[in-house]
């Protein structure tokens, strides 16, 4: 099939986001939609995520973008009419330090006020939901039963099937080499040809600072690598997601029986490496048999390194660069494969001018400008 050549809109990049986008922009009456992923879909940080689901954030914004999204997955199976594995098995954030407990405290407060059903347990209702948790070095537990898993594969899939059927035009084996700008956007350059069109979405997630060049815009979104690993099946031990502090990682046992877990380091140099080590192994394994001794020899099956595409307060970047008539943000999240439903909404909406359900319009590039940061406390 030969590419379009021109289009209303060009999403940039095949991860949960730039998926989710298109397929809402369809959805919403948007037609001629190009996506263009340079190598597969969820090749990038989508298909190398942990797959959880958490509206246990520490600012307004992050928790109302999760919150929409938990809403959006509740129903989301039957829309995209696919499989997604979607279980509130629930996420438990614990603390070790009494620093770490009055942050997390500060934080469900926010979230009640918001609307999420977050709560701090007593150890005994601890123990009773993760029995097999060392709870020696536990401080305090906070919990949400609306959290838990979604399959990142499945999901992007489904995004990508269902906009397709709508008629969303999805070119794979395609990178955009750059972005034709003269008083507003005017096309993609890409390895297969030109593009016109006066609208582009910026969905590369950890990608996002490498794109267009010729805009010469500094994009406020760093590549930071994380690592992380997956064990041999066993029988369910594991319902929620452990996020511990402390150790700065997580830990889930996935539909398959598998553990997944892993960590970063935020101090690393921030470019593109998936180098992976036995360093890593080695400490992910400690973390992990200190938390839960019953891995202690349960087999490591596979791992892999990834990015968060992370911006300097941790929020996603969204909406309009100012300036730059046509050019659009949807990236800057950490953790932002459990978002991109409400994103997707949230910027096909604001293409359309349909009034939007997350505070978008706190969520642009200017805040960097401004200063008007509040950074997220709860990244792990
Ligand atoms: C180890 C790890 C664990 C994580 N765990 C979780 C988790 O549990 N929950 C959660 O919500 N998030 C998690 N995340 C973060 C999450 O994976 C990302 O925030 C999310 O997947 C971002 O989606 P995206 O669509 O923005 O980016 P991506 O999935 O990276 O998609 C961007 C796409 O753009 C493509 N691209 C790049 N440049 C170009 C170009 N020039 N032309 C065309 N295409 C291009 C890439 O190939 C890529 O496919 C984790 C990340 C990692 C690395």
């Amino acid at each position: 099939m030969t590419m379009r050549n021109s289009a209303n809109v060009v999403v940039i990049g095949g991860g949960s986001i730039g998926c989710s986008v298109a397929y809402n922009l369809a959805k919403f009456g948007v037609e001629d939609v190009v996506l263009l992923e340079k190598d597969s879909l969820a090749s990038g940080a989508t298909g190398r995520c942990a797959a959880g689901v958490r509206q246990q954030w520490g600012t307004e914004e992050n928790c109302l973008v999760a919150k929409r999204s938990i809403e959006l997955l509740t129903t989301l199976s039957d829309e995209l009419n696919a499989e997604l594995d979607f279980r509130q098995s629930g996420y438990m954030l614990v603390a070790s330090t009494p620093e770490e407990t009055d942050q997390l405290e500060e934080n469900m407060k926010l979230q009640n006020k918001l609307g999420i059903p977050s709560e701090k347990l007593s150890l005994r209702e601890a123990e009773e939901l993760v029995p097999y948790l060392n709870f020696s070095e536990v401080e305090g537990i906070f919990f949400c039963e609306e959290d838990g898993h979604l399959d990142p594969f499945k999901t992007t899939f489904a995004y990508a099937r269902a906009a397709e059927r709508l008629g969303v035009e999805i070119n794979i084996n395609t990178g955009v080499l750059d972005i034709v700008f003269d008083d507003g956007v005017k096309g993609v350059i890409t390895t297969e040809g030109k593009i016109s069109t006066n609208l582009v979405v910026n969905a590369t997630g950890p990608s996002t600072k490498y794109i267009g060049n010729s805009l010469n815009l500094a994009h406020p979104v760093e590549p930071e690598r994380h690592q992380i690993l997956i064990t041999e099946p066993l029988e369910r031990v594991l319902g929620p997601m452990i996020i511990s502090f402390q150790h700065n990682s997580y830990i889930q046992q996935v539909p398959h029986g598998g553990f997944i877990m892993g960590y970063g380091n935020p101090n690393e140099p921030h470019y593109i490496n998936y180098k992976h080590s036995w360093r890593f192994l080695e400490n992910m394994a400690q973390k992990a048999v200190q938390q839960l001794p019953v891995l202690k020899d349960v087999r490591v099956v596979r791992q892999w390194a990834g990015h968060y595409g992370i911006s300097p307060d941790g929020q996603p970047v969204l909406g309009e660069v100012p300036g730059y008539a046509g050019y659009i943000l949807a990236c800057g999240c950490g953790k932002g494969f459990m978002l991109a439903p409400a994103i997707g909404e949230g910027v096909a909406k604001l293409i359309t001018g349909e009034s939007v359900s997350i505070p978008i319009d706190k969520m642009g590039i200017e805040r960097f400008e401004s200063g008007d940061l509040i950074t997220e406390p709860a990244v792990v």
